[in-house]
């Protein structure tokens, strides 16, 4: 798929999020739904927890206060919010801003799922618990996972995961802050590496060989 053809696709995709009503409580509570926004074929990708207030009443992720934080690191690399896309694990506002719950993560894993593989990102950053349990489907947490990147297959695309801690985690502890200003630090490099190379096509087999593997 060529990348304007990715992007008809998201907003498909976006047409279809708009009226989703998987998890009842969310889909009553919320005011909109928050897909995701930025750019739509970028290799950076940003994935969060789930909308707050702020997010839920403008549609758009991570607007509130740590928004305005990711922003700031984002500029301390040499990058602004339209280059990257940010998105969340859940795309509706647990009321009360309570935690996810598993059935919610569930229910909305498969569009994140789906703009992963559409936008095709070369790197994503988890930014808390929840995206980085969910997207390495593994329990360990972040606080010995974060600043570590790990190539990962996630969906059909090979990527290069690195997980950080959440920027509202950051808003009221500065230790925390420099933790995460030196992850960041570590990002654009793992941007640099060349892309993979596409993988080659298999060398014809001769015809009795490949009737030996099932091939026909
Ligand atoms: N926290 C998140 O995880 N996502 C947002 O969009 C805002 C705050």
């Amino acid at each position: 798929m060529t990348a304007d053809e990715r992007r008809e696709e998201l907003k498909a995709v976006l047409g279809e999020a708009r009226d989703c009503t998987r998890c009842p409580q969310l889909a009553s509570t919320r005011t909109t739904v928050v897909f995701g926004a930025g750019n739509a074929d970028a290799d950076l990708m940003f994935v969060g927890e789930a909308p707050g207030a702020n997010e839920d009443r403008q549609g758009l992720p991570f607007v509130g206060q740590a928004g305005k934080l990711l922003e700031q690191l984002l500029g301390e690399i040499g990058l602004a919010r339209a280059d990257v896309f940010i998105q969340n694990t859940l795309m509706c506002r647990p009321p009360g801003n309570r935690d996810p719950q598993p059935g919610e993560i569930q229910n909305c894993s498969g569009y994140l799922l789906r703009k992963i593989e559409l936008v095709r990102p070369r790197v994503i950053c988890t930014l808390g618990n929840f995206a980085t349990k969910l997207l390495r489907d593994d329990p360990t947490g972040i606080t010995r996972l974060h600043g570590r990147p790990e190539e990962r297959r996630i969906g059909n695309l090979d990527v290069v995961l690195y997980p950080l801690f959440h920027p509202a985690a950051a808003l009221y502890t500065p230790a925390m802050l420099d933790t995460l200003r030196t992850d960041f630090a570590g990002i654009p490099p793992l941007l640099t590496v060349p892309e993979p190379e596409p993988e080659p096509e298999p060398a014809a087999l001769p015809a009795d060989e490949a009737l030996q593997l099932g091939l026909f």
